[in-house]
């Protein structure tokens, strides 16, 4: 077990994106230096660090170099090698571990841990060819979703078979070679994640969970408090530490499910701050990025006390209409609204380039304001 980091010490980040960035900007504000790694020179999360280091994720040489100066190292980013954590820890304490990073970042194990240890997913059988696809679909029925075991994010590697009439070789073909998982349809009422952190120590906290509503497969809108029972509420916050407990985790993670007449099925784990959290920024006693680096560093967790109700809105590319930027005096001239931009560059449909944060009495006043920003920035 490592001695606790105290704040005056360097935490190294792999991965330069946003989530890497704010927690860097979370990190900076109790006083850490951060430095962090990512195979792009212009790394979002860089602006923000002390230093960067810009180099292939095998590169052996730059990660001795990186990893010299930190004193923990964590991640932002789920495809991250395994053995690049593993050499990394040889030097350096890094959480969470390779062992929970391999495990989060195929749909397979992922699956597969989850059922091991008894915890509700949709039922699945992993397949690795035409013939495994077709006896699978007969097994599960339709309708059912196939996915890849690597690389899956924002619904990419899915293909949802409706009915018994679909050509599987196509199916088969879209998702490329390999290994996939046919997965049950769950035909689900929300989508709610939680996030929760672990300590080296087993000491945990966990936050109420976020109700998400996805467009195009990415996320849109992150409603906090979930519009969900109290019985629910607590199922959820229980299945989320029972994961973070059995799969060792240091850090940080974002338990992802599907509420189903009440009943929680479970649909993949982030072991690193979630864009369902960001909102905790603004409305929670401390934010999922604070709690991260806490986790991290062995210190006491903070509260996860939700200070008000709140909803996220994404800002994707789409709204940099022909290289506009868009007219964020709409935004700020809101009391309640926050913006927060990730410095990214270049805009592109679906690329997540900042989000906003209302809070308000109410969720249904949130949403409210929200929807209606979402309107007249996309007006
Ligand atoms: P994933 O990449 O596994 O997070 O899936 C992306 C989205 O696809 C989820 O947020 C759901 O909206 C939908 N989805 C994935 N798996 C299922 C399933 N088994 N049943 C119903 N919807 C699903």
């Amino acid at each position: 077990m490592s001695a606790p980091l105290l704040p005056g010490g360097t935490i190294g980040i792999l991965g330069g994106g946003q989530l890497g960035r704010m927690s860097a900007i979370a990190a900076r504000r109790m006083g850490y230096k951060v430095k962090t790694f990512d195979p792009s020179s212009s790394a979002c999360a860089a602006m923000v660090a002390d230093s960067h280091t810009t180099a292939a994720w095998n590169d052996i040489e730059a990660l001795r170099r990186f990893a010299e100066g930190c004193e923990r190292v964590t991640l932002e980013f789920e495809n991250i090698p395994p053995a690049t954590v593993s050499q990394i820890n040889e030097w350096v304490p890094c959480h969470p571990s390779a062992e929970v990073l391999a495990i989060c970042q195929n749909r397979r194990r992922e699956k597969e841990f989850l059922k091991a240890q008894g915890i509700p997913c949709a039922h699945f059988v992993v397949v690795s060819s035409h013939d495994e696809l077709s006896a699978a679909v007969k097994k599960i029925g339709v309708p059912c979703v196939l996915k890849t075991a690597d690389f899956g994010y924002d619904g990419k590697g899915q293909v949802k078979i409706s009915n018994t009439d679909t050509n599987l070789e196509d199916v088969w073909e879209k998702i490329g070679d390999g290994v996939g998982v046919l997965e049950a349809w769950v035909p689900f009422q929300l989508e709610i994640s939680v996030i929760v952190a672990r300590t080296e120590d087993g000491r945990t906290a966990v936050y109420d969970p976020a109700e998400n509503i996805h467009r195009n497969h990415i996320l849109h809108l992150s409603l906090s408090p979930a519009r969900i029972s109290d019985a629910t509420r607590r199922e959820a916050q229980t299945l989320a530490l029972q994961i973070a407990e059995k799969i060792k985790l240091v850090g940080i993670m974002a338990v992802e499910m599907f509420v189903q007449d009440g009943r929680i099925i479970v649909n993949e784990l982030a072991p690193r701050p979630h864009n369902s959290g960001h909102q905790t920024f603004d409305a929670n006693q401390t934010s999922q990025f604070e709690q991260h680096v806490r986790a991290v560093c062995g210190l006491p967790l903070g509260g996860t006390e939700m200070l008000k109700p709140s909803v996220m809105l994404n800002l994707l590319g789409d709204l940099w209409r022909n290289g506009q930027t868009p007219d964020w005096s709409k935004v700020l001239k809101e009391p309640a609204a926050k913006l927060h931009l990730y410095d990214k560059g270049q805009a592109a449909p679906g690329r997540k380039m900042g989000h906003i944060t209302v809070t308000a009495d109410s969720l249904e006043a949130a949403l409210q304001k929200a929807e209606a920003l979402f309107a007249a920035l996309t007006k």
